[in-house]
């Protein structure tokens, strides 16, 4: 069961997450080929850790507008356990680099933004240019450099000749103002040694198992909370009808003329089909709402 923990040890926060079963559902609804997986589970799999510093009820949108084959990449994760996300190209491979796959090379050069909706204000977003393409290494790099918050993010993604993740999972290690230097300097010991984090979730390891190994000599780890995690898309064929409402009159008669339409959702794959019928009464609606929206301006 995919989770997440929160954990605090001496002036160190420590998130870590065990991902495997919803980057599966991503791989599935994507197609994904082994390269876009890895892509695509990394960066699902940070959005979570860095949502997981947001409030109740507010979400992140982690963007990454590289020049690579994948092209865009996108997960958008709240702080109640939900993520989606997609991959521009998900079929897409190249040669393994050193062995591994060549995520850095797929994503390629450009910018990785987050969006962070909290409900009361304008949505914020902070970008920087993309370091790696590896997505951890970009991401403790964006929350340095964009909110100079000093962080250390692992991901990974160990995808079988099956297709499917056999293991995915990642952690965010942030030192509270306070952090002395001799705990730095022991964290950064302990990162130096570690397992791939792919590796320590093929070893059965649960995220409470993740912390203690990346704080081994850490006095009073505190395990804060855990919140179970999933692969869920917000959307449903009424939020597809209120967009396609808003589509100019002669894009819908296109769609009318050629009798029916199917929308695919870009996060999830899910595909909502509509009738002549139905698409009709959604231009007349669509009209409407135009001739009202002339009416309030003229006013
Ligand atoms: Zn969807």
């Amino acid at each position: 069961m995919d989770h997440l923990v929160k954990a605090i040890a001496e002036d160190v926060r420590v998130y870590a997450a065990i991902t495997t079963d919803l980057v599966n559902e991503g791989i599935a609804r994507h197609h994904c080929q082994p390269l876009a997986a890895a892509a695509l589970g990394r960066t699902m799999t940070g959005a979570l850790l860095l949502a997981a510093n947001l409030k109740n009820k507010e979400c992140i949108t982690v963007k990454f507008n590289g020049d690579g084959p994948l092209g865009n990449i996108a997960a958008d994760a709240s702080s109640d356990g939900f993520v989606r996300g997609y991959v521009a190209h998900p079929q897409v491979e190249l040669p393994l680099h050193n062995g591994k796959l060549a995520v850095g090379q797929g994503v390629g050069q450009g910018l990785v933004s987050v969006t962070r909706f909290t409900g009361l204000k304008e949505p914020v977003t902070g970008s920087c240019a993309i370091y790696s393409g590896e997505i951890a290494e970009d991401l403790t790099r964006y929350l340095y450099v964009s909110e100079q918050t000093p962080s250390s993010v692992g991901l990974g993604v160990l995808v079988g000749t099956d297709l499917k993740a056999v293991a995915a999972g990642g952690f965010m290690i942030q030192p509270l103002p306070d952090a002395s230097d001799e705990v730095l300097t022991r964290l950064e010991s302990n990162l130096s040694q570690i397992c791939p984090v792919s590796t320590m979730v093929q070893d059965g390891m649960d995220a409470a198992a993740v912390i203690r190994e990346l704080l081994q000599g850490f006095a009073d780890v505190k395990i804060l909370t855990t919140t179970d995690l999933a692969f869920r898309c917000q959307c449903s064929k009424r939020h597809t009808e209120d967009i396609l409402m808003t589509l100019p009159r002669q894009d819908m008669d296109q769609l009318i003329a050629d009798g029916k339409a199917e929308v695919c959702c870009q996060f999830c794959g899910e595909k909502y089909q509509f009738t002549k019928d139905e698409l009709v009464a959604l231009a007349n609606v669509g009209d409407k709402l135009r001739e009202r929206q002339k009416q309030a301006v003229s006013k």
